[in-house]
């Protein structure tokens, strides 16, 4: 069995930890010179290489997450990476006098002081970015919550003539769930939550957008290609979560088979946020009304 993917939440601490440990890398890295200048020893290779910026565990760090770092905030990233690299040339300056038998200029020093504390600045400005970004996710499921559905909706609608697509807003409602809680409980409840959010956003592309919308409601963003038809789309999501019988995870061999019933609404071009969920939900509704586990699209 394969394992699920990251939540976005654990992405977002794996962040927080990276940056932790990239302040903490550099706070070494400077006991490291003071140490070196005091004794006048060589601070090693490393710090000598005009590809420090990139050996460092924070340039290594900054490398390894940087796309997930410019979807955050790009200007940011640049600002951090520019300073970064400020801060390991006024270094390498300093010990290669030092080396030399040289004392450093005090503009030398003045540059690595300004940019040292600039970094630590910029880092705690994204690890408060982080916090933020973590905030509106949904500590259960890892989905994203609401926040950012108005930006997502209008991009969708903005890109979709340029890229020949339709964008289509869903509105997902898991079936029954009143009894899954009031049957099993609520604990077991939650679990089928975060195995219906994992199923749906295994069936979406990483340009979809995905959120929970409400208690065992989603809500689905996506450009759908006008070669493609929505109704692929849908009958997959339904089909990922009909076909995946959810482990209970208890001491039993508990299997419990979930449904959902879906509302689409194509996004009309003008349309607000709120008029596209109120045609989805009447969908939604009617799919319920129908008998569950379908989708209906919203008349155009
Ligand atoms: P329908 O098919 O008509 O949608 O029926 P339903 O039972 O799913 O709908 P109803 O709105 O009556 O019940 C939704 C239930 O979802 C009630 C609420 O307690 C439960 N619920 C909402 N959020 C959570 C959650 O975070 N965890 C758990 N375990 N249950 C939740
Ligand atoms: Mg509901
Ligand atoms: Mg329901």
């Amino acid at each position: 069995m394969t394992s699920p993917p990251p939540s976005e939440t654990a992405l977002l601490e794996d962040l927080l930890d990276g940056i932790d440990r990239g302040v903490e890398a550099h706070l070494a890295w400077n006991q490291k010179l003071l140490r070196c200048a005091l004794l006048r020893q060589s601070p090693g290779e490393e710090m000598l290489s005009a590809n420090a910026p990139e050996l460092c565990r924070l340039g290594r760090w900054l490398n390894r997450v940087r796309v997930r770092l410019d979807a955050l905030d790009a200007p940011l990233t640049v600002r951090i990476d520019r300073i970064h690299h400020e801060m390991h040339n006024a270094v390498r300056s300093m010990c290669v006098k030092l080396l030399e038998g040289n004392p450093s200029h005090p503009d030398e020093l003045r540059d690595y002081e300004r940019s040292q504390s600039e970094l630590v600045q910029l880092l705690n400005t994204l690890r408060q970015q982080i916090s933020t970004a973590t905030t509106h996710m949904d500590a259960l499921t890892g989905l994203p919550l609401r926040h950012g559905l108005q930006h997502a909706f209008e991009l969708r609608r903005k890109d979709a003539p340029r890229l020949h697509s339709t964008p289509w807003l869903a509105m997902m409602d898991v079936d029954h769930f009143k009894s899954v809680n009031d049957t099993w409980g609520h604990p077991v409840g939650d679990l089928a939550l975060k195995h219906i959010a994992a199923c749906l956003s295994g069936c979406l592309r990483q340009s979809d957008y995905l959120v929970r919308y409400g208690g065992e409601e989603f809500l689905g963003l996506f450009l759908v290609h006008e070669s493609v038809s929505v109704a692929a789309l849908a009958q997959r999501l339904l089909e990922s979560i009909r076909r995946s019988a959810f482990h209970t995870g208890q001491d039993s061999d508990l299997f419990i088979t979930l449904t959902v019933t879906i509302g689409l609404a194509a996004i009309r071009p003008d349309e607000s946020l709120q008029s596209a969920v109120d045609r989805a939900d009447q969908a939604l509704l009617q799919g319920k009304q129908q008998g569950r586990d379908r989708f209906v699209v919203a008349p155009a």
